[in-house]
């Protein structure tokens, strides 16, 4: 009896078993599928963040790259740009638009497009209008890869250089041009006198022929001063100034009293409005005369027209600071040449009727910071010109 129960127990083990085995080989498969799930998820993951990094660190160098950058198919379309490029070409770039569908017909497609034609490294100059302002970019185009030969586009701003070379450029050319018309006219008398010698016994003749002489020496000797000064103030490291105690009342009414002359001939006021009375400061009383003197002789030169309405002031703060303007209603200074007026050489008279060199408030900014000071010019033209010096407090 026990043995047939033995041998159903046993049947039913022999029917049971492989069920029992089939169920944990299949829980093992599903369990291995599950891992082989996770791993696949995970890795699909990884991939999806390497890329991602990938592509972060890609842009994160484009910016880094601090100047419009632009990768682009042959066709003009984005691949890649950085947010300086869309900046500057004015569009979204990330959406990877067709450049030379979607810019405006002008310079910069146009070159653009050559640039994508070549199909070789080219470098091309480009002039934009950006916010108002004349900018200037070298545009380096180089094919990248080799399959599709993508393009790599630089732009190089060249703005500053460009305005410096003009600048310079500039200069000579004022400079000669001032230098030259003193020059003709004293060798034009010189001649004169040497090889006409009734002329040169000609007394009203030769007083007449020395005084336009002395005029136009005097002319040259200032254009070389000043061109001397600038060097002086830019070059040395610490400009020698002397340290003396003068009365600045007393100057500006010395400075207004030497340009009397130019100030009756336009029918002009200059109100001197300095509180204390006197006003002392310190510093080098020359360098002081040549600041009052260019700032009040260029508001004359530049309004020719009768009237115009000029004001020195100076005060003190109970802190001791100096703060010194000099304002006038004249044509003021346009805003485009506000940020380098105080540049060495630059003229902001586009009639070329104006005589100077360009030196004069340069010399002004180079001896205000020689002083610790700071010079500041605000224009409304046609109301207000004034510029402003502020002076640490002097002990
Ligand atoms: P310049 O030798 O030509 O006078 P400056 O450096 O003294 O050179 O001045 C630079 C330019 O600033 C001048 O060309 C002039 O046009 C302009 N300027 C200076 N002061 C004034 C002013 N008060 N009003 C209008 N323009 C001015």
């Amino acid at each position: 009896m026990i043995s047939w129960n033995i041998a159903i127990a046993l049947a039913i083990l022999a029917f049971v078993l492989p069920f029992i085995f089939l169920y944990f080989r299949m829980e093992a498969q599903r369990q291995r599928h599950r891992n082989d799930y996770t791993e696949k998820e995970y890795l699909r993951r990884m991939l999806r963040d390497m890329e991602s990094h990938v592509r972060n660190d890609k842009s994160l160098f484009l910016e880094a790259l601090g100047v419009p950058f632009l990768l682009l198919r042959p066709s003009g379309r984005v691949v890649m740009a950085n947010r300086p490029a869309g900046e500057l070409l004015g569009v979204d770039v990330a959406c990877g638009p067709n450049l030379l569908k979607i810019l405006p017909a002008g310079e910069l497609r146009s070159v653009i497009a050559e640039l994508l034609e070549a199909r070789q490294a080219e470098t091309r100059p480009l002039t934009l209008q950006q916010n108002g302002k004349e900018m200037r970019y070298v545009i380096t185009a180089t094919p990248l890869g080799n399959a599709d030969r993508h393009m790599g586009v630089v732009f190089h701003d060249v703005t500053e250089e460009y305005r410096t070379q003009v600048i310079r450029r500039d200069f000579v050319a004022n400079a000669s041009h001032e230098l030259r018309t003193p020059l003709t006219i004293l060798r034009g008398y010189l001649e004169t006198l040497s090889e006409n010698p009734e002329d040169a016994q000609d007394t009203a003749y030769r007083t007449r022929a020395l005084q336009v002489m002395n005029k136009h020496l005097q002319r040259i000797m200032h254009l070389v001063e000043g061109m001397l000064t600038v060097s002086r103030l830019e070059n040395a490291s610490s400009p020698q100034l002397k340290q003396e105690l003068f009365d600045f009342e007393e100057l500006v009414n010395d400075v207004v009293l030497q340009l009397e002359s130019m100030v009756q001939s336009r029918l002009a006021t200059v109100k001197v409005n300095i509180c204390p009375s006197p006003f002392p400061l310190h510093g080098d009383r020359f360098y002081w005369s040549q600041i009052i003197f260019n700032l009040v002789e260029n508001a004359l030169k530049v309004n020719t027209a009768p009237g115009l309405m000029m004001e020195i002031t100076a005060q003190k703060s109970p802190d001791g600071e100096v703060c010194i303007t000099v304002q006038d209603n004249g044509i003021g200074i346009e805003a485009e040449d506000l940020p380098y007026i105080f540049n060495r050489f630059y003229r902001a008279d586009k009639t070329g009727q104006v005589k100077g060199t360009g030196l004069g408030l340069s010399i002004v900014r180079h001896a205000v910071e020689a002083h610790n000071g700071k010079i500041t010019v605000t224009s409304t033209p046609g109301e207000r010109t004034q510029f402003c010096i502020l002076l640490q407090a002097q002990n």
